[in-house]
């Protein structure tokens, strides 16, 4: 719907050359019928992080009790719990050999703790066959859960915890309907209070319509919420039937946020078009100074 903005030339995605490791990856993950998101949602970046021995993992199925307008996920009643998931996670993982995981899950408004035990789980299991693989969770919000999924997660925390803003609160009823503004900053800054040496991130996408004044406010916001990390990059429309990408912003303002990022104190910022919440994860992570 409406009118399709054409792609500027520092969109275009350079494919690379795809390496063994990259192959072996795909075979291995194809063995232990586990899926990344890397892989289901195409991203442009596989070949580099794979490479690189990294890789996003969604647990808890591919159904989400939420629908944002912007996301290729599905939507639906989820499917119960899989309760052999984590340790087939942690199998994986191994036998991947990876340095660094980032695991995410759709939001489970179903579960009573919204999934925070199964993040734990999975964790545990992780660090029990791969203890020096460096392990980074991207949770949904925990609405209506939050104390229970906080004290869930201290008991075995991850290496950094990410919760993504997505966009500015203007836009949210929009772009993150059921979602929290408010709520989703207090995860951060709880987090951070209940597990004070774990690094805290959260990223944005511009082009859903916001304004660089409104990614500056939130970029302060986060830190007021004294959220370590930060990534934005550029939203593109999965289909025509999520919302349109409403302007593509210039590498002088990705620029431009990243000078205010690093100003504003944040210890790692990952700013530019093609940055995506686990592009580069290991690399922002020991920027960041997570071991
Ligand atoms: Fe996977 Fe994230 Fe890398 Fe994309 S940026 S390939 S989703 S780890
Ligand atoms: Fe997608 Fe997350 Fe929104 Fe679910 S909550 S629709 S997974 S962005």
């Amino acid at each position: 719907a409406g009118e399709v903005l054409k792609k500027p030339e520092w969109i275009r995605v350079r494919a690379g050359s795809p390496t063994t490791r990259f192959y072996e990856i795909k075979q291995i993950l194809r063995e232990h019928k586990l899926h990344t998101v890397c892989e289901e949602a195409s991203c442009p970046n596989i070949g580099e992080c794979f490479g690189h021995g990294t890789a996003t993992f969604m647990i808890m199925g591919d159904k989400c009790t939420r629908r944002c307008p912007f996301c290729d996920v599905g939507h639906g009643r989820p499917d119960p719990l899989d309760a052999d998931e984590p340790a087939n996670l942690a199998k994986t993982i191994a036998a991947l050999k990876l340095k660094y995981v980032v695991i995410t899950s759709v939001d489970r408004d179903d579960l009573r703790d919204g999934g925070a035990g199964h993040f734990v789980d999975c964790i545990r299991q992780v660090r029990e066959q791969s203890p020096a693989t460096r392990i980074e969770i991207l949770t949904p919000d925990f609405r209506g859960r939050m104390d229970r999924a906080l004290d869930i997660l201290k008991a075995a925390p991850p290496d950094v915890m990410n919760h993504n803003l997505e966009t500015v609160p203007r836009l949210y009823k929009e772009a993150r309907p059921g979602s929290d503004y408010q709520f989703s900053l207090n995860l951060l800054k709880r987090f951070k209070e209940a597990v004070p040496d774990v690094p805290t991130k959260s990223g944005l996408m511009v082009g859903l319509g916001e304004t660089d004044e409104e990614i500056l406010d939130v970029m302060r916001d986060l830190r007021a919420h004294g959220v370590d990390m930060l990534t934005i990059g550029q939203y593109l429309a999965p289909s025509g039937h999520h919302l349109p990408v409403r302007r593509y912003v210039h590498p002088d303002t990705f620029k431009m946020f990243e000078t205010e990022a690093q100003k504003m104190g944040f210890s790692h910022a990952a700013v530019g078009a093609m940055v995506r919440s686990s592009y580069h994860a290991d690399k922002q992570a020991a920027e960041a100074g997570v071991a």
